[in-house]
């Protein structure tokens, strides 16, 4: 294994640091009060911000494939660094178009699309004109297993009409989501489970989108993008719409949850990071019974662990995204289950600690702490709950030794 980053990716790398302390940190505090004041509008400074990542060449780069203009065609393995940056701050991602729901669908588009799909659909969200959501989880089904999936996707003539409820969808609250990928059922008798769903695409301004309310994530909105509650009620749109046909829609569902699972254990290994960071600055500064907090044992402890936790995590993303980059995702399944485990794990025991050698400011607005741990909790579920994932890690790797004596 060799994690040496290439020229390359230190060039890229610097400039994204540099670009994170001129940009990014110092607007902290203003970003959250724009999205304070109109939640699901994508505010001025975020738009201001997209066009100097754009110009400075850090746009795209999780997309490992290069993409006309768009994209410089990064590994997994060298995405990860940057992407570990980039998770410092919750909402920085998106300034350099690699936000989820968003890297996940356009790289869905980019693989399974047709040539119509991708000019209508993967252009604009390439040029970070547009932004996109993701409808698979269903309140009324246990949606980890993606088997119970019950919107109906019905052919009717030259179209498909879309019965369903969703919720929890990324990014459909905001005003720039112009495009949903829907998961739903187009043959739900298939004796084959695995070839009873599709994938669709439905523009949000299509007739009988019905969004009803933003869920919150313990409390917090997630603004700009939110995830939606939604009812598709009779919804119709041309049979064209179809990701690369009829039953496929299991397979992508698999193709796309790889790559967008190792991206957000980058950024998880980039929260905890941060909060390593802030933990560090805090007990240098901080007095309590007449000496500085680093001073007291416990707290050096809890930076050692934290520093051994990230770096063990670290390690095994790496590992993984070297595995997906040589023998594909599909070899790469173990690794990626056991990151998906480890890392938002590590990551909220991390945030935790900062938050203890915080105080009360720790669990307040004033530090991004707080809402990296409510961030960082709701990966435990999504794209795959741990279970699911301890589940299957647990099966292949005992079936290994099922025949040993
Ligand atoms: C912030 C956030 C954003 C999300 N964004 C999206 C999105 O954009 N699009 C989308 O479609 N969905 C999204 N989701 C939903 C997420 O993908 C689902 O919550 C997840 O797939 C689990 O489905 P479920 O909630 O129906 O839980 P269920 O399937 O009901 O599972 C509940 C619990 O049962 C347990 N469990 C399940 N299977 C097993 C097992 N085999 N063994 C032991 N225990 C088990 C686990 O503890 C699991 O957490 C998001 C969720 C959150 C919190």
């Amino acid at each position: 294994m060799d994690f040496q980053y290439s020229e390359k990716v230190q060039d890229l790398l610097d400039k994204l640091n540099a670009f994170m302390d001129e940009h990014i940190y110092p607007n902290e505090h203003k970003m959250h009060q724009a999205l304070r004041d109109e939640p699901w509008s994508t505010p001025e400074l975020m738009e201001q911000l997209k066009q100097k990542a754009k110009d400075q060449g850090l746009w795209n780069l999780f997309l490992p494939k290069v993409y006309g203009d768009f994209s410089p065609g990064l590994t997994n393995l060298e995405y990860a660094p940057l992407a570990e940056v980039m998770g410092k701050v919750i909402w920085a991602p998106e300034v350099f178009n690699c936000g989820a729901p968003d890297t996940g669908n356009m790289e869905v588009l980019a693989k399974y699309g047709s040539d119509k799909q991708q000019q209508d659909w993967l252009q604009p969200l390439m040029a970070g004109r547009i932004r996109s959501a993701f409808a698979m989880t269903e309140p009324a089904v246990a949606s980890s297993d993606a088997t119970n999936i019950e919107t109906e996707i019905k052919a009717d003539g030259d179209d498909y009409v879309i019965n369903g409820h969703k919720f929890y969808i990324s990014g459909a609250m905001r005003k720039q989501c112009e495009i949903m990928i829907v998961m739903g059922k187009t043959d739900a008798t298939n004796e084959n489970r695995y070839l009873q769903q599709s994938m669709i695409l439905v523009p949000m301004n299509t007739p009988g989108v019905k969004v009803i309310r933003p869920m919150q994530v313990m409390g917090y909105d997630d603004a700009p993008e939110g995830h939606a509650e939604i009812i598709f009620d009779n919804v119709r749109v041309p049979k064209e719409n179809i990701i690369a046909g009829e039953g496929r829609g299991f397979e992508i569902a698999q193709g796309r949850l790889g790559p967008g699972r190792i991206h957000h254990c980058m950024r998880s290994v980039g929260a905890a990071q941060r909060a390593l960071e802030l933990m560090c600055q805090r007990v240098n500064q901080r007095v309590a019974f007449g000496r500085e907090l680093i001073k007291q044992q416990s707290i050096r402890e809890d930076i050692a662990k934290s520093v051994c936790e990230i770096e063990q995590a670290r390690l095994l993303t790496l590992k993984a995204a070297q595995k997906m980059d040589e023998e594909g995702n599909k070899a790469a399944k173990d690794l990626i289950a056991m990151i998906k485990i480890i890392a938002p794990n590590m990551a909220l025991t991390v945030i935790d600690r900062a938050m203890q050698c915080h105080g009360a400011v720790g669990l307040s607005q004033d530090t991004p702490l707080a809402h990296m741990w409510a961030g960082q909790r709701s990966l435990r579920f999504a794209d795959g709950p741990d279970q699911v994932h301890m589940m299957q890690l647990g099966r292949d790797y005992a079936k290994k030794f099922a025949n040993n004596q």
